[in-house]
């Protein structure tokens, strides 16, 4: 496999420092460009990053002095010198949406950790196990666009990666009708620490802007249907929930509860998830995870520390599945949500989009 360069757009945040902490040792992938605001514009990628550095290995001697571009004022710069980009900025919406338009026009495509271009009918939001079908709506975004080369894919909100991956396998063979689910998210999905958000220390806040609807929305596109070049949400499925930030690091834990048509066999659901393989596994994705699906029989399992690291990040682990007297069944997921829900879900579905010749 040729090595491909790339750029990584908010390389200075939380996302994309995890992004160049996973690139720094990638036998596919190497980073050409890093790209900020103009606050880290015109830095070394280490001055730039200096005293808030957040990864647990440390900043990477061959990523420390690239000198940071700024993302909005020199797209030429990053186009030119990548092969495609990661981009993970906190911006407002639409000029998110207008800059991740103007790299792909500029013929630099993008893979995306925002939600600015989610929902667009003709922009794939991939989990690489559960929908890589979704990619072949990219020739219908490329004449939209008019590229040959540019488009974006998007990943989905990190949040539905602990329950979309559980309840994938079980949707068609048991015909599932409605979900409830309750997510307890890490500080690190805010993009912060203990020491920039003390308020979390010994702290539960029941709020997340936003996140909500994307929990409830995003898995009904995931499972939608590629219909005349457009992905067709799945309107078969009803979704509600509660999204709570709790004292956590990283690692996001979802409480579900499902209703199917037909009521599954919990011995059977068990030995679903436990074959459970995707395209990536097929193709042996350097990212991939041998084992997607990990079930614990432990009661006391998964556990946010103990479990969200298994199979690099890249894993979902679940456990404590059940009869419920209002559900039919219910469960506890988790997912590392800087890893598998942000740049390691983004690095998996750019290794998908290399491997069938999209980038
Ligand atoms: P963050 O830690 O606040 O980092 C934001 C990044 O955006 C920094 O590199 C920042 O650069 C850059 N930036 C800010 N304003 C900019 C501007 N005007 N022009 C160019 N760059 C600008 O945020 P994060 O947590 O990494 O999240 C980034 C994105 O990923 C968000 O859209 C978020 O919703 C999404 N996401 C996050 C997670 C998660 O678990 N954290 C998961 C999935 C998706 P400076 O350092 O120069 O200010």
């Amino acid at each position: 496999m040729a090595r491909y360069r790339v750029g990584i757009v908010g390389a200075t945040g939380m996302v994309g420092q995890r992004f160049a902490s996973m690139l720094a040792s990638h036998p596919w992938f190497e980073i050409s460009t890093l790209a900020a605001s103009s606050r880290s514009a015109g830095k070394t990628y280490e001055e730039a990053v200096k005293g808030r550095w957040s990864m647990p290995t440390s900043l990477p001697d061959s990523i420390k002095d690239i000198t940071v571009l700024d993302a909005t004022a020199e797209i030429a710069r990053i186009a030119d010198s990548s092969d495609f980009v990661f981009s993970a900025v906190d911006m407002e919406k639409e000029e998110i949406r207008a800059f991740e338009e103007h790299l792909a026009k500029s013929e630099c495509p993008v893979v995306s950790n925002n939600s600015a271009c989610r929902g667009l009918p003709d922009v794939p939001m991939i989990i690489p196990e559960v929908n890589p079908e979704h990619m072949d709506v990219i020739p219908f975004q490329r004449k939209r666009l008019g590229t040959s080369r540019g488009f974006i894919a998007v990943k989905s909100n990190c949040s539905i990666q602990s329950y979309v991956p559980a309840l994938h396998p079980l949707k068609d063979r048991f015909g599932l009708k409605s979900v409830l689910v309750c997510t307890y998210q890490a500080i690190s999905g805010a993009g912060k620490t203990f020491e920039t958000w003390p308020e979390m220390v010994d702290n539960i806040i029941p709020y997340i802007g936003g996140e909500e609807a994307k929990s409830e929305a995003e898995p009904l596109i995931v499972w939608g249907k590629l219909l005349d070049g457009k992905i067709v949400s799945d309107s078969s499925i009803s979704i509600t929930s509660q999204c709570v930030r709790v004292p956590v690091m990283d690692g996001h834990m979802t409480a579900v509860f499902a209703s199917f048509a037909n009521t599954p066999d919990i011995a059977e659901v068990m030995s679903i998830w436990k074959e459970y393989n995707g395209l990536p596994q097929e193709l042996n994705l350097p990212s991939a995870p041998k084992q997607f699906l990990h079930y614990f029989d432990e009661e006391n399992r998964p556990q946010t520390r103990l479990d969200r690291n298994i199979e690099n990040g890249m894993a979902v682990s679940l456990g404590r599945l059940r009869e419920d007297s209002l559900f039919d069944l219910k469960f506890i997921g988790l997912s590392h949500n800087t890893i598998r829900g942000a740049a390691g879900g983004a690095i998996l579905t750019a290794e998908l989009l290399c491997a069938k010749g999209y980038i």
